[in-house]
């Protein structure tokens, strides 16, 4: 059973980390994935576990690891518990400090509290800038030292005493090497050294790192958020004739609603009143508004922009479109890439590193060389206050984070980091052709008869055979069929005695006891019948029925628009090798292929063939990149699988293809790939920009303080600065332009 929490006023991206293991290896836990950015905690419990008892655990690990949250149970009718205070600076992770802030928790009612709190911070800071003023006139203009320094104590105290008071008690909890804690006792020590100016320097800017980083990360929360606004507020249900406005989630299937002017479709569902024109871009990312007419189908998410539409309800609330995508985003941060891993356990072993460090800076030469000790204790202080690793702990899943809801904005869903570091990689891109490089809306071009059938003869039973088969062939044969006669009439479920479809090769159906066969020349083979053929680039569906061969329908598809283009823009970003692998004839796929501009392709394939053939193609790459397979799941979910990421088509695939693969483009459309790849690059670039700014800035305060050159407005710069800058860099992922 799944349990969603949120975590409100919860700021600190390490604790998120720690709570989320501690959740996941819970026994009566299945899996549990936290998402820093929308505060969400999803836990599945396992099947036999008693629900209430498991998110009392839950709760208390949360507890413990970050008091001071007000947690909130969703969807599973429990209780809230309001009676949690929210205490927006309640950072206390333990084994490292990280991003405390105060950020505004406007999602929930203490939003005034946060907002005096956040007040009080600047007010005492500026209080404290003014006292140290004056210190300083007391300092040098008047020379009095005792004013001065009497005055840089209470300066420290006003712009500290927060810090101060929460290392206190995070020290009974038994919580040492925190951030404030290190921050304490590096001002401290400063003060014991004589240092009253350098103190009070660190208090103060590290208060205002703190309110800057906490803007910068509230900010880039809205600007996700805002991506991901996707989900409908209400559902207007029709009743005997009257419209009740309803939830979206107590609207059942087969329900009539109505979607007026200006309003998002609610559900997933199928127009049967009414045309119009609707604004697609929060599902798919185009701008261009989607025409969309009665009969045709209408995805949730999508606002209508012309007409009044009347829909009829094909899938739940939790089925639609937009839950799916939300489900999605919201999953994808617990599928981590190898970076944020890499920085979670770096973080883990950094902090200790530095702090033994600086004891070892303060006392070794003084008890070795006979050094004097304030000198080099001061070094040791600055070593204290670049010991968190919070800029790197706090900006890169943020980054990657951004990532995945970008691409989400273009109508791509990528389904985990590790599969937006792994696009990065890609070198070779496998595409299936049928629905993938082509509409997959196949029109009948000839039809070539066996002596005495007649057309309609020939549709009738190939109409018939069709009906069941979802294959973009299948479905425009029963179209094409359904214009000559009423296909629908004739059919009858109950007439159907066996029905097979035999991949890549065709259909096999008895009907009214009679074997109708349809497919391609494979399927005539495998059933010893002769067949006719001609030599051209069309498709070719021969039909029999009871061994006697009909004649053959001739379709042609048709190739979707902007392929060429495409296959050029992603050789341009360094893609080195397009492949098409199909299960149609080799007439047809040079044609697709010479029309596409691909480097190569492969023909008559069965579906073991083309998982055979990707995993030489995988070979043969030698590691040296990785291989993205496209298709419209039709046939070709084992390759999807198989590949190192799988791309399937959202709109037009299988459930079970948008399952097995790693990324969705909601378009159907192969342009998506070369946006994926540059959102892929950046949001590593952007990444690893992070990883050395932070890295690098600290390094060499660090170099530079063992040598006396660094003091500690530098070290607090290279800590909360560097943080302040690492997150706003990783905003740069949502305005960039990836078209
Ligand atoms: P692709 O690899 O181009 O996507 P598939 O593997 O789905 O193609 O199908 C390969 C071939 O098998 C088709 O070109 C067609 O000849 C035949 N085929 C598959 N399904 C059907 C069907 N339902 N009716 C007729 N022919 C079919
Ligand atoms: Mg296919």
């Amino acid at each position: 059973m799944k349990v969603e929490f949120v975590l409100g006023g919860l700021n600190c991206a390490h604790c998120a980390g720690i709570i989320e293991e501690k959740v996941k290896k819970m026994e009566g836990v299945d899996s549990a994935s936290l998402n820093f950015v929308n505060k969400k905690l999803i836990a599945n419990i396992k099947e036999n576990e008693n629900v209430t008892e498991q998110i009392g655990y839950i709760r208390n690990i949360i507890d413990t690891t970050e008091p001071g949250l007000k947690i909130e149970v969703l969807g599973q009718g429990i209780e809230n518990n309001s009676d949690r205070e929210s205490k927006s600076e309640s950072c206390s992770c333990s084994s490292s400090c990280s991003s405390c802030s105060t950020e505004a928790d406007k999602s929930n009612s203490s939003i005034f509290r946060v907002e005096n709190e956040e007040k009080l911070k600047i007010i005492s800071i500026a209080v404290a800038i003014i006292l140290s003023l004056s210190a300083y006139v007391f300092k040098s203009v008047l020379e009095n030292e005792i004013v001065a320094n009497a005055l840089f104590v209470v300066a420290y105290l006003v712009a500290g005493y927060e810090v101060l008071g929460d290392a206190i008690r995070n020290i009974f909890k038994g919580k040492l090497m925190d951030e404030n804690f290190l921050m304490s006792v590096a001002t401290i020590g400063a003060l014991i050294i004589g240092e009253y100016p350098e103190a009070v320097g660190v208090m103060v800017f590290y208060s205002i790192g703190e309110l800057l980083e906490s803007q910068a990360v509230s900010k880039s929360r809205k600007d996700i958020e805002s991506l991901m606004n996707i989900k409908p507020d209400v559902a207007n249900l029709l009743v005997d004739g009257e419209i009740v406005q309803v939830s979206p989630e107590s609207v059942n299937i087969g329900d009539i609603i109505v979607v007026r002017v200006g309003e998002k479709v609610p559900l997933d569902g199928k127009v049967i009143k009414g045309n119009s024109m609707f604004d697609t871009s929060a599902i798919t990312g185009e701008s261009v508004l989607k025409s969309i007419k009665k009969g045709e189908r209408v995805l949730s998410g999508v606002i209508n922009k012309k007409s009044v539409v009347t829909v009829e309800v094909e899938k739940l609330m939790k089925d639609s479109t937009v839950s799916r995508i939300l489900d999605m985003v919201e999953n994808a941060t617990s599928k981590k890439s190898k970076t944020e891993n890499f920085i979670s356990v770096f973080a883990k072993y950094y902090t200790p590193i530095v702090v033994s460090l600086a004891l070892l800076l303060a006392i070794a030469p003084t008890l070795i060389l006979g050094e004097p000790f304030s000198k080099w204790a001061y070094r040791g202080l600055v070593f204290l206050v670049v010991s968190c690793p919070c800029a790197l702990v706090l900006s890169i899943p943020l980054t990657y984070f951004s990532g995945i809801g970008i691409s989400s904005k273009n109508g791509i869903l990528v389904k985990g980091s590790n599969y937006l570091e792994a696009l990065r990689k890609v070198n070779t891109v496998v595409l299936d052709k049928t629905g993938t490089i082509t509409k997959g809306t196949f029109e009948v071009s000839n039809v070539v008869l066996s002596d005495g059938v007649t057309e309609r003869e020939i549709f009738e039973y190939a109409g018939i055979a069709e009906s069941r088969s979802t294959h973009p062939i299948a479905i425009s044969i029963v179209k094409y069929a359904s214009g000559i006669l009423e296909i629908d009439e004739i059919v009858d479920e109950k007439n159907m005695t066996e029905y097979e479809e035999i991949s890549s090769h065709g259909v096999k159906m008895v009907y009214e006891g009679k074997e109708i066969l349809a497919g391609n020349y494979r399927l005539m083979q495998k059933f010893g019948i002769s067949y006719s053929e001609s030599e051209n680039s069309s498709t070719k569906v021969h039909v029999a029925v009871d061994g006697l061969y009909l004649g053959r329908i001739e379709i042609s598809d048709e190739i979707k628009a902007g392929i060429a283009e495409t296959i050029d823009k992603l050789k341009n970003i360094g893609i080195e090798r397009v492949v098409m692998l199909t299960g149609d004839t080799g007439l047809v796929a040079k044609e697709v292929s010479d029309i596409a501009g691909l480097d190569e392709y492969h023909a008559n394939l069965l579906p073991v063939d083309k998982v055979n053939l990707l995993e030489q193609i995988i070979e043969s790459n030698g590691g040296k990149g990785n291989v993205a397979f496209i298709g419209d799941g039709i046939n070709d979910a084992p390759v999807i699988a198989r590949s190192d990421v799988g791309i399937s088509m959202g709109g037009m695939g299988s459930d079970a293809a948008i399952e097995a693969s790693d990324v969705v483009f909601m378009t159907d459309e192969i342009s998506k790939m070369p946006i994926a790849i540059r959102i892929a690059k950046f949001t590593s670039k952007i990444s690893w920009q992070n990883i050395f700014l932070a890295m690098g800035i600290k390094i060499i305060v660090l170099f530079l303080s063992v040598f006396g050159l660094a003091n500690m407005w530098l070290a607090i710069f290279a800590d909360v600065g560097v943080a302040v800058l690492a997150v706003l860099n990783s905003l740069r992922v949502l305005n960039e332009d990836y078209r």
